[in-house]
């Protein structure tokens, strides 16, 4: 059992109490948001881990089916109130509401940092980010046109994009934030009522961002967040009758049951799954640029990040020299508490993540991989970090067939593969089940793009890694995924296109087939 972290503790609650999220009698902290009102949960008891320490946080409730019911229900019928508004007054209210994080940005940092385990850096601009994909959907409410299809009748044709209704999202501990406004802006934009159920392990951000947003004058119960574990709370959600849409981001084996649910109702689905990204860096890149970017691919957010640039590929002239760069660029991470400014990689997240990461790395050691750097707990972290640190993992002499270069780790581990060519790097880059994202380092334009073009993967990245923004399209290949988020491809996943047939002739053209109505 773990002990309690009091200090942490204490300023959990002092954040929760800012928010309004106040313990309620019995310590357990209102952890759903529905219908404007707060709620505990009403299912069994969630401990939270204090991930940069190992003690015990704080314990809230699952939520369980009755509070789902109800948040269904009040999104379907605050969904009908949005949708009588005019999309001009829709995107006004989407940009009035996100100016009510204003003034508590360091709140929601701080929030996201203590339960997430997540460098204070890191949290400041994931909650710039929210506001820039509010701002960004808010733009697209009356933007929405549809078209006028001159089809050969005497019909006027025309197409409209209608929204789902309510839909329910499904969103990971890596970046709750990130990924909570990631898919409610552009969900309410386009004139859906949305239940969104956040990791069990990172419950409250979400919370604080949806009071927060209600509260600058989107209508009540259009934002629902209801928290609890996938296989109570999130199985209730992914198999209500109400939800018209599913959109989950998550692991692959999450993934495949949420889409399976969605499945068993006919229910479409948007999945943003895993990666084992491919970072190619040839012989004429600018190695230290290159370099700067490798490190930064993989040990940002210690590696639990779906982007992560995981398999380092590297032409065989310069591999020597660049793993030993990288190497040495790992060493010099600033790895510490969460809440230190200096700290560049906090812990992992939880103690199911640390030991998988670490089982990974034993298993690839026995199989004859060498650990170039890291491999274990940091030396040197400052007093009461005593939670799930690793220290960044440098790892070469590599077969392609070996879990560690096959398998998603979602941890700061870099694996080093050496190839031939463009033919050979290509190939390496592709043999994989995911397709999320890659890059390319070489100072060759020509190479560059013709490389970019045969990467399997939903972003690709040219003397660059993780450049991402709201307004372009994101998203997987197989493993990774299918849908797409972020962009005009991300609002359009939220409603589906209506054709209306007017008919304009002086008399009226039935067919009874499927002729054009002129027979
Ligand atoms: P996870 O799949 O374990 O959990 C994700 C969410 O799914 C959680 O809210 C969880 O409670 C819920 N869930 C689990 N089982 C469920 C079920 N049966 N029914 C309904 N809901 C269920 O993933 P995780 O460990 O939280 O996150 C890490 C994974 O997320 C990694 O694979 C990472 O690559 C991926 N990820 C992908 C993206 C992307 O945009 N592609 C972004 C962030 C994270």
């Amino acid at each position: 059992m773990n002990a309690l972290d009091t200090q942490a503790r204490r300023r959990l609650a002092g954040l929760l109490t800012k928010f309004g999220l106040s313990l309620e009698a019995g310590d357990t902290p209102c952890s759903n948001w529905i219908d404007g009102e707060l709620r505990a949960g009403e299912q069994d008891s969630i401990t939270l881990i204090n991930p940069a320490t190992g003690g015990e946080l704080i314990a809230y409730r699952d939520a369980g089916a009755d509070l789902l019911e109800w948040a269904v229900a009040a999104a379907t019928r605050a969904q009908a109130e949005w949708m009588a508004l005019t999309a001009s007054e829709r995107g006004r209210r989407m940009n009035a509401a996100v100016r009510r994080l204003e003034g508590y940005e360091e709140d929601l940092a701080q929030l996201e940092s203590v339960v997430a385990g997540k460098p204070i850096r890191d949290c400041r601009g994931e909650v710039a980010k929210v506001r820039e994909m509010f701002e960004y959907y808010a733009g697209w409410c009356d933007k929405q046109h549809g078209e006028v299809i001159p089809v050969p009748t005497s019909h006027l044709n025309y197409v409209r994009h209608v929204p789902f209704g309510v839909v329910g999202q499904i969103t990971p501990w890596n970046a709750p934030m990130f990924t909570c406004a990631w898919q409610l802006a552009p969900a309410i934009a386009a004139g859906n009522g949305v239940v969104l159920k956040p990791s069990e392990l990172t419950p409250f951000s979400s919370l604080a961002i949806a009071r927060l947003l209600e509260s600058g004058g989107l209508p009540k119960g259009l934002i629902n967040i209801v928290n609890g574990l996938g296989p109570t709370t999130g199985a209730a959600l992914t198999s209500h009758d109400g939800i018209g849409k599913l959109v989950f981001v998550g692991s692959p084996a999450s993934g495949r049951l949420i889409a399976e649910a969605g499945a068993r109702r006919l229910v479409p689905s948007v999945l943003e799954l895993g990666g084992k990204s491919a970072n190619i860096v040839f012989s004429d890149a600018r190695l230290d640029d290159a370099v700067a970017g490798a490190q930064a691919a993989v040990f940002a957010a210690a590696g639990q990040s779906c982007v992560a640039g995981s398999r380092l590929l590297i032409q065989r002239e310069v591999f020597d020299a660049v793993v030993e760069r990288v190497a040495r660029a790992a060493s010099q991470i600033a790895v510490g508490l969460p809440e230190d400014e200096a700290t560049r990689m906090g812990p992992l997240q939880n103690a199911r993540q640390f030991e998988r990461v670490s089982g990974m790395i034993e298993r690839a050691a026995a199989a004859g991989a060498r650990v170039v750097t890291g491999g274990g707990r940091p030396e040197d972290l400052p007093p009461g970090a005593d939670g799930y640190y690793l220290a960044p993992t440098v790892i070469a002499d590599v077969d392609e067939t070996m879990e560690i270069a096959c398998e998603e780790v979602f941890g700061p581990v870099l694996v080093a593969l050496p190839f031939d060519d463009e033919a050979d790097a290509i190939r390496l880059a592709n043999a994989t089940r995911f397709g999320l994202a890659g890059a390319v380092w070489t100072q060759d334009p020509a190479r560059a793009h013709r490389v970019a073009g045969q990467l399997r993967a939903g972003t690709v990245w040219i003397n660059s890694y993780k450049a991402i923004n709201v307004m372009s399209p994101f998203g997987g290949f197989r493993d990774s995924g299918f849908g797409r988020s972020s962009g005009l491809d991300g609002l359009r996943e939220y409603s589906v296109p209506q054709s209306v047939w007017v008919e304009t002739g002086r008399e009226a053209s039935v067919a009874m087939g499927y002729g054009d109505g002129r027979e």
